[in-house]
């Protein structure tokens, strides 16, 4: 039978009788022929009570034991779901990660996942069951610990079982309707997209649009699943929801498909450092081993043999990058005259396929924003995505700005 991958993020399993509302769309899908398999969050605000409690011990806390108490929370929300099905009389089993076995790697807390061996779940398909109700965002390390995959980690399971059991199609189900054009707490005009292309998809999900994990998206990507997002809480059809797919199966879309924000970037100034070959990465390998995210870079130009240099990283980062500089400076790897950290920054980007193919859209983004007298301090392209950095103030104005110059309101 084919087999369907539904995931429910915490909104949609807060508490009982949303999990058995959950239950009845897995019941209509396994109506249909499906065999199903469901990977379940923890509660919502659970995980984040659980992390509260062991930073409370500890904050420099032993990681293998911060993953036994934060993978808890999915252990309940996959046993509560497996009992409400069975009281449907859909034959249905819980599975931690462990016993499926999720391979992951070492690192706890941020693991990867390595393997999925499907002989066990497939052998119960085999005799009957419909359901197998998976804990989300843990598995077992080669030492035999349990591991979770880092904040958001359910989706990167869904994938990936979706991935290892050739799923038709892998729904998530959470508490918005589908992936919006930008955020429409921002933007009253923001429209929901009927399709998604994944690379979209993973520069606004890294971006800031919290609806799906980033790696859950690459996985996505790399094993061609198609994902859709839609809410719980809607009666749903066949066509409801976003489509994450691959860009052969998107018709039409305008060049521009969203505009992205982060409220918490910050940008960072070394004034004067020495213009010589090497420099680069006696600033930035420092920076990557300190797990700084460095995001733009700007180098201006030389005199006489000095330069400033210019990046953006996340703001909660700024003292690690901070501490990383002064060490390479006092160890004399790097030499500046100073350190300026701009923590009332945001930065905003447009993110489409369609750039790809059309020029002018940068043109039309620095218009955009001049036209409203928002000042650009850094401004970083790639193949399908412009952001620029401005003050944070300004934030709202220039999404809802962007969207409307783009006119993201309206379909292609
Ligand atoms: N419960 C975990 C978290 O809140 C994993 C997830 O829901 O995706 O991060
Ligand atoms: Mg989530």
């Amino acid at each position: 039978m084919p087999v369907l991958v539904m995931k429910f993020g915490g909104t949609s399993v807060a508490n009982i009788d949303r999990i058995r509302r959950a239950a009845k769309r897995v019941g209509v899908e396994v109506a249909k022929g499906y065999d199903v398999i469901v990977i379940v969050s923890a509660m919502s605000g659970k995980t984040n009570e659980l992390v509260g409690w062991v930073n409370e011990i500890s904050p420099l806390h032993d990681a293998r034991e911060y993953d036994a108490v934060v993978s808890s929370g999915e252990n309940v929300t996959a046993g509560l779901m497996a009992l409400v099905l069975q009281e449907m009389e859909i034959p249905a089993r819980s599975w931690q990660g462990w016993q499926v076995p999720l391979l992951t790697n070492s690192a706890h807390s941020a693991a990867r996942i390595e393997e999925i061996p499907t002989a066990n779940i497939s052998a119960k398909f085999g005799e009957g069951m419909r359901v197998a109700v998976v804990a989300g965002f843990q598995g077992i390390s080669p030492e035999g610990r349990i591991t979770t995959l880092g904040r958001g980690g359910s989706d990167t399971t869904a994938v990936a079982f979706a991935a290892a059991f050739g799923a038709e199609r892998c729904d998530i189900y959470t508490d918005v309707d589908g992936v919006y054009t930008t955020d429409p707490r921002i933007s009253a005009k923001a429209r929901k997209l009927d399709r998604i292309a994944f690379e979209e998809m993973l520069e606004l999900a890294s971006l800031g649009a919290k609806v799906l994990q980033t790696r859950s998206v690459e996985l996505a990507m790399r094993y061609n699943v198609r994902l859709r997002v839609l809410s719980s809480f809607e009666e749903q059809s066949d066509e409801a929801g976003t489509l994450v797919c691959a860009e052969e199966d998107i018709m039409e879309s305008n060049v521009v498909s969203g505009i992205a924000y982060s409220r918490e970037e910050a940008k960072m100034t070394l004034v004067s450092v020495a213009d010589r070959p090497g420099i680069a990465a006696a600033i930035f390998g420092p920076l990557a081993e300190a797990g700084v995210n460095v995001d733009m870079i700007i180098q201006n130009i030389a005199e006489q043999g000095r330069t400033d240099m210019t990046f953006s990283c996340p703001t909660d980062q700024v003292k690690r990058a901070e501490k990383a500089l002064s060490e390479a400076k006092a160890a004399g790897h790097i030499n500046y005259h100073d350190l300026i950290a701009d923590t009332d920054v945001a930065k905003v980007s447009a993110v489409g396929i369609g750039m790809r193919s059309q020029s002018g859209v940068a043109a039309k983004m620095f218009k955009t924003l001049s036209d409203e007298g928002i000042n650009i301090k850094v401004i970083a392209t790639s193949e399908i995505k412009i952001s620029v950095l401005i003050d944070r103030k300004y934030m709202e104005l220039a999404v809802q700005a962007l969207h409307d110059a783009f006119g993201l309101d309206k379909a292609a």
